[in-house]
């Protein structure tokens, strides 16, 4: 940059030295040419005489001593005289410019290198038409030695001043293009630290200039690019914080089959590990082909793809499944194909990728199938009673009413099952209620061993019958606890019947309450049957009996555990079961103090 600048007045310089040397020697011909044609003028107003040779020399001596050569040439192109020469010596003239022109037009000019003389010269030649004789012509010549000495002169001072402006120009030149390479170089820095993500501003430029501009220009790009980007990222945090937390699994393929994202969700319900996957084709990642089948459909274009899929091995998980084709896929991971970058209207056509999301419906289709369950359930319950009912009347209508050894019994039955058929009622109206969170619970202190000595009267009775034996344990000083008595009463009560139910003749009771620091538990332990442990879990389920021909016998309505386990819950408490096959089962619950 900076030697075209130099070359450029370098250039410039040498054009000005053409030029000058030109004009100024243009300027010296001309005003020798204007001296010769004067002294031209003079030779012609003074001819000489041509027919004596001595005069004809001194003539042309005279004449000399204006400073020019004077040279006399007959038409022939001989030499008569010169004053520098001997004509003699002369070679014939009749082939120079300046004498052909004088001859053809009375006067001629040239300038040229003279053989004689062997220097530059300026020649003017005037015809001289003599009376009685062929015309001759007589040629005055100047030297031009002295225009090239001075015009030597005035290169040499020239020569100086360009030297200096070179000099001063090369140097300003060096100074400028040092700065104006520091400038941009500083641009060239702040571009890269724009590029690595560097998007502090460039102080202003200093000088006002087109650079200055192309900075701010940069500036202006480079706040925007951060402003964008932080929007994207915040965007992109959003979104991906949204995906975060869906409780539904989300993944994207693209159109090379290959997972370009999935969330933690879809990753722990197909045990992938989430970094490892990505990038990686789905057919080493899903193992289940009814999954994979729909991925793809999806990703031939198909819209609106919905299907439930089951999972699992030894739990068995049901998924609602949906998939849909992505138009314009973004991939980071997988590189655009060559195809599609050539083709961008067939990939407009054809979906990129394809967004599957995966709804865990396992609970659902477990309630649906509780509901089921319980309706048949119910039906069931229903319907024993009622065929007693109907059987036993349908009897005694065909006769046994008559007979008083049996009719009394049938009626008795009948109004058992009717009792039965009212508990039943009642527990499932119940269980409804807490069901539908209309369970009021009004929280007052309760006093345990009030509480427990109250539901122990109620159980005496039937223990003894029984002949099964009562013991309470309550610990003395028991702080009072925060409940609604009515319920707790009725959670006791029915761990009490379940254990006098449940534990034969001459079996132990023992009723036991302790206080932690923040709750109570109270413990209804009996000798009974015991529960297997398998079964443990699923007694507080409704209508679930481990035995339930002797439940029923015994005109349990397989709802009580239920209950009970509701109406802790309600109570903020929890309610759970210890139990050995054959020796025994010990119901506890715990219970908030009151204060
Ligand atoms: P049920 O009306 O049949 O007693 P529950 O809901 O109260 O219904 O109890 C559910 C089942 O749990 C019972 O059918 C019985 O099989 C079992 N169970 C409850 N309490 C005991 C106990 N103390 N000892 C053995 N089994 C019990």
């Amino acid at each position: 940059m900076g030697l075209t600048y130099l070359a450029l007045l370098l250039g410039v310089l040498l054009a000005v030295d053409f030029y000058s040397s030109r004009i100024f020697r243009r300027d010296y011909i001309r005003s020798a040419g204007d001296k010769l044609a004067s002294l031209t003028n003079v030779a012609q107003a003074r001819p000489p005489r041509l027919d004596d040779a001595a005069e004809l020399r001194s003539w042309t001596e005279w004449l000399a001593k204006s400073g020019a050569r004077v040279t006399v040439i007959d038409n022939a192109g001989k030499v008569l005289a010169d004053s520098d020469h001997d004509p003699e010596t002369m070679e014939n003239h009749s082939t120079r410019p300046e004498i052909q022109q004088a001859l053809a037009t009375g006067e001629g000019q040239s300038v040229r290198h003279s053989a004689t003389l062997d220097r530059d010269l300026i020649y003017r030649a005037v015809r001289y038409d003599r009376a009685g004789g062929p015309p001759v012509v007589i040629r005055m010549a100047l030297p031009l030695a002295q225009i090239d000495s001075s015009l030597a002169e005035l290169r040499r001072r020239l020569l100086a001043v360009y030297l200096v402006i070179l000099l001063v120009g090369g140097m300003f030149s060096l100074i400028y293009f040092r700065l104006f390479a520091a400038r941009i170089e500083r641009l060239k820095n702040f571009s890269r630290r724009v590029a690595e993500g560097d998007f502090r501003p460039l102080p202003a430029e200093r000088p006002r200039d087109e650079l200055a501009d192309l900075a701010d220009a940069l500036n202006e790009t480079a706040a925007w690019m951060d402003r964008t980007i932080h929007s994207l990222s915040g965007e992109r945090n959003r979104s991906s914080a949204i995906l975060r937390s869906m409780v539904e699994g989300v993944a994207v393929i693209d159109a090379q089959e290959k997972l370009v994202f999935c969330n933690r969700a879809f990753s722990e319900i197909l045990n992938l590990d989430t970094v490892a996957v990505e990038g990686r084709p789905i057919i080493e990642v899903l193992r289940n082909s009814d999954l994979l089948g729909l991925i793809r459909r999806a990703l031939r274009g198909e819209e609106g793809l919905q299907s439930d899929i089951t999972m699992g091995i030894v739990q068995l998980r049901s998924f609602s499944v949906t998939a849909a084709p992505v138009q314009a896929l973004e991939s980071g991971s997988a590189p655009v194909s060559p195809a599609s970058a050539a083709a961008p209207r067939a990939a407009a056509e054809k979906p990129s990728g394809a967004v599957v999301v995966l709804h865990d419906v396992s609970e659902l289709r477990r309630l649906e199938r509780v509901r089921q369950d319980f309706v048949a359930n119910v039906s069931h319950e229903f319907k024993t009673p009622l065929t007693a009912i109907q059987g036993f009347a349908e009897t005694l209508l065909a006769g046994a009413l008559e007979d008083p050894g049996s009719n009394r019994r049938f009626l008795e039955i009948i109004r058992d099952h009717a009792v039965r058929l009212a508990r039943l009622t009642d527990d499932l109206l119940k269980l409804a209620r807490i069901e539908a969170g209309k369970l009021e619970v009004e929280f007052v202190p309760v006093r345990l061993a009030e509480l427990i000595e109250r539901c122990a009267e109620t159980t005496l009775l039937k223990s003894t019958r029984k002949q099964i034996t009562l013991e309470i344990d309550v610990a003395p000083g028991l702080p009072a606890v925060r409940g609604d008595a009515g319920l707790l009463r009725e959670v006791l009560q029915n761990l009490l019947d379940n254990a006098i139910q449940y534990t034969s003749p001459g079996g132990h009771i023992r009723v036991t309450a302790v206080a932690g620091a923040r709750e109570a538990v109270v413990s209804v332990a009996d000798t009974g049957i015991g529960i297997p442990l398998a079964e443990q879990e699923r007694i507080f389920e409704r209508f679930y009996r481990v035995d339930a021909a002797r439940s029923r016998e015994e005109g349990g309505t397989g709802l009580g555990l239920s209950i009970a386990k509701h109406i802790v819950e309600a109570h903020g408490g929890r309610l759970w079961v210890e139990s050995e096959v054959g020796r025994g089962s010990k119901f506890s619950f715990s219970i908030a103090l009151a204060g």
